[in-house]
């Protein structure tokens, strides 16, 4: 456990007293890896899969809002729930997706084809068929090669959200219209690309919840990581961690 995750979880829990009832609108969650403990990790990006187990068991009792995909989301305000994984690791199909698939649980995995050429610990591509067969699995894009575009000229950023859509389409055979931010490195001008190349929602890596009005190409995601215990993880999915963003600046704003 760091001690900048116990600082910030002492904040969350002052936080718990005042804090407003479940906020509604869509809360994203962000996952990384599920299973053991990555060596040398110091940012938790592995929840382990009992932990993960018992927060998606959490997700289905309904207690967070409806739980959705990133595409499959209204977002009209009401109470909604996604389940979110980045970069595509081995274990999102061998370890998340059974714990899913049992719950009856929608999930959204943002994949980089740069990653998934460069083999382990990420999927292979027939693997990354395998997982999009999972029921209520759906397949995102997460960049072309995970470089951050909120610095990319027009012409990288472009190729970049093109070409990751145009690999995954054509590896699926199915349309691909969401995505995650590589590094939730995002602004306005990302999210205008990525509207021009034809994506319909993106997740960044700002805290928080989603309504109507919020831009669907930069939409707020919580990331839950291998440190949060039980209360950390139903404080960050009802919105005791949003004073989080305070320190992170909005990308729709940059
Ligand atoms: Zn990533």
């Amino acid at each position: 456990m760091s001690g900048t995750h116990r600082l910030w979880r002492a904040v969350a829990r002052a936080r718990e007293a005042f804090a407003a009832p479940a906020g509604a609108g869509l809360r994203v969650l962000g996952y990384h890896s599920v299973g053991p403990a990555i060596p040398g990790d110091p940012y938790g990006l592995s929840t382990s899969a009992a932990v993960f187990a018992r927060q998606m068991a959490l997700i289905a009792s309904g207690r967070f809002g409806a739980p959705v995909s990133l595409g499959g989301a209204r977002l009209d305000g009401g109470a909604e729930i996604a389940v979110t994984f980045d970069d595509g690791y081995l274990d999102t199909l061998t370890t998340a997706a059974p714990i899913l698939a049992g719950l009856s649980l929608p999930f959204s995995v943002c994949v980089t084809p740069g990653l998934l050429d460069a083999g382990r610990p990420h999927l292979s591509w027939p693997e990354l068929k395998e997982l999009a067969r999972v029921p209520g699995c759906e397949i995102g894009a997460h960049g072309l090669t995970h470089a951050r575009l909120d610095s990319a000229d027009d012409a990288r950023l472009s190729r970049e959200l093109s070409e990751s859509r145009r690999r995954l389409e054509e590896a699926l055979g199915r349309p691909v219209t969401v995505m995650t931010w590589p590094h939730g490195a995002a602004s306005a001008r990302t999210a205008d690309a990525a509207r021009a190349a034809g994506f319909v929602r993106a997740g960044c890596s700002l805290y928080g919840s989603n309504g109507p009005d919020r831009n669907p190409l930069l939409l707020k995601r919580t990331e839950i990581v291998g440190f949060d215990d039980e209360r950390d993880f139903a404080g960050k999915a009802s919105g005791t961690w949003d004073w989080f963003a305070l320190r992170q600046g909005d990308p729709a704003k940059k």
